[in-house]
């Protein structure tokens, strides 16, 4: 970090990785000018915030590298197509992304890091991670892409002194920009196209995931259970030039091989991390410990527990650390049972591969879906769900694209459409549903689209559901 004091750093973007990456190279000793494409009101307020510790500004051109510019440090918000990043490779001058910042600014003896990407269940499974390393009675945080900045973690900023290890999540955008980076284990929970916009191809957004194996010390976690995905997360850790000694460790909803973590008759096992040379299966935890026990939830369990394991937890932590987890709102969350129908908010089902896992999780479904599409198709999720729909109301701008493909490969499941696309319109999908469903079977917000055609985030959608339904449970009750 000495040798960042007096040069001229770049921050692009004033965002939630922004903001701290401009903070911390100031505080180092960095001469900061942070650039920013947008300038209205949040913008002027963040540059305002900056501003005040010395740091200066630029808003409305983040096209330009400034002069005498030594080093860019990026966020999210910048494609990799930038012209500021075409400046800079003219120039030769280095681009780091906020995460290998934070990599470059750990010390001697600071805490190792434990790094989750895929395209679903990071989150969560950084949560599962971190509930482990706690229940072992480690000090740790989660951090990184759910929303806490791995700069401040590794610089020890209040409340993140003497941490034993990390559990890091990391998005394809940091990992592309982070060349340096080393874990000391990382999971790749599973591939399907997303933000390809931003990466270019599905070539190039599997290679950013790729990225988290380089180097790993002890453990490459990956999926074995994607056979079919192109490329499986198993030849991300072939390719990857890990270090000597580093093992690569499946994960799968199955009987596990050895080397691997897998259930055997409602048991999570591990036969990677045993010291019998049989490699008999370690019992872990009971299915039912993992909150919610939906397949894919499982999965995300096997994988903290993996990386835990890696990092030397005994079995007993990850029962307790399972135990001890709760996922966050929006996720899979129970909302009320009404005439014996369940009633299931899982608004941060934003993308089509997110959506099949939660409607694999329930059977018969009347599936609230619709949004903006992201320019996804829904074809092959609708096949593959289509048996278990008992109805399905869309809502939201791009809902056209789901009802056409229901047409296609779900002929016969009753459709309605609430063409409003006020927030009021979650009331009316609501009682459409109602309408649809029969006793046991269950209603399942999962939008495979984003939410903002009608929502501030997918928070929002959520709370907009559940407020519907609670209204419905308390009709329900006065009209009896
Ligand atoms: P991320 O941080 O990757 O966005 P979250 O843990 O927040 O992931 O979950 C996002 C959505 O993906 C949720 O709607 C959840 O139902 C779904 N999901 C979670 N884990 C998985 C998984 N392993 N495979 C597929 N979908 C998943």
């Amino acid at each position: 970090s000495q040798e960042l004091s007096g040069k001229h750093a770049v921050v692009a973007g004033l965002g939630v990785s922004g903001m701290p990456a401009a903070k911390a190279l100031h505080r180092l000793g960095a001469r900061v000018t942070a650039v920013n494409g947008g300038d209205g009101e949040g913008p002027r307020r963040q540059a305002a915030e900056l501003e005040a510790l010395g740091i200066a500004v630029r808003l409305g051109d983040d096209r330009t590298l400034p002069k005498g510019t030594d080093l860019v440090v990026t966020t999210p918000g910048f494609k990799p197509t930038s012209p500021l990043f075409a400046a800079a490779a003219e120039a030769g001058v280095p681009v780091w992304g906020d995460v290998e910042l934070a990599w470059r600014l750990r010390g001697p003896g600071s805490a190792p890091w434990l790094a989750v990407t895929g395209t679903n269940g990071k989150t969560t499974t950084v949560q599962m991670l971190a509930a482990v390393l706690r229940a072992a009675g480690l000090r740790t945080a989660a951090v990184g892409n759910i929303g806490v900045s791995l700069i401040d973690a590794v610089l020890g900023v209040e409340p993140y002194e003497g941490l034993d290890v990390l559990a890091v999540e990391l998005s394809s955008y940091q990992l592309h920009w982070a060349p340096s980076l080393r874990p000391h284990s990382a999971a790749v929970l599973n591939l399907a196209p997303d933000h390809l916009d931003w990466h270019g191809s599905m070539e190039a957004y599997a290679a950013a995931k790729g990225r988290i194996y380089e180097g790993n010390q002890v453990a490459c976690v990956y999926n074995a259970d994607d056979a079919d995905a192109k490329p499986r997360t198993e030849d991300l850790v072939r390719e990857a030039d890990v270090a000597e000694g580093a093992r690569a460790i499946g994960f799968t909803l199955g009987t596990p091989a050895p080397s691997q973590l897998g259930v055997v008759e409602g048991v999570l096992v591990d036969r990677a991390f045993v010291d019998n040379r049989q490699h008999q299966a370690q019992e872990l935890a009971e299915v039912g410990d993992v909150n919610p026990p939906a397949p894919h939830n499982i999965a995300n369990a096997l994988a903290a527990a993996a990386l835990a394991r890696a990092f030397g937890v005994p079995p007993s932590a990850v029962r307790d650390g399972l135990r001890a987890f709760s996922p966050d709102a929006h996720r899979i969350t129970h909302v009320a049972d009404v005439d014996g129908v369940a009633y299931v908010d899982d608004s941060k089902a934003t993308n089509t591969h997110a959506t099949e896992a939660s409607l694999a999780a329930y059977d018969p479904i009347v599936w609230i879906a619709g949004g903006l599409a992201k320019g996804a198709t829904f074809d092959e999720l609708v096949a593959r769900s289509a048996p278990r729909l008992r109805g399905v109301v869309l809502i939201g701008a791009d809902r056209q694209l789901i009802r056409q493909a229901l047409a296609r490969h779900a002929p016969d499941v009753p459709v309605t459409d609430v063409d409003r696309t006020d927030t009021g319109a979650m009331a009316s999908a609501v009682r459409e549903a109602r309408a649809l469903a029969r006793q046991g079977d269950t209603v399942l917000l999962a939008p495979a689209c984003a939410s903002m055609d009608m929502f501030v985030n997918y928070n929002a959608r959520g709370d907009a559901f559940a407020e519907a339904v609670r209204a419905l449970a308390a009709e329900g009750r006065s009209e009896q």
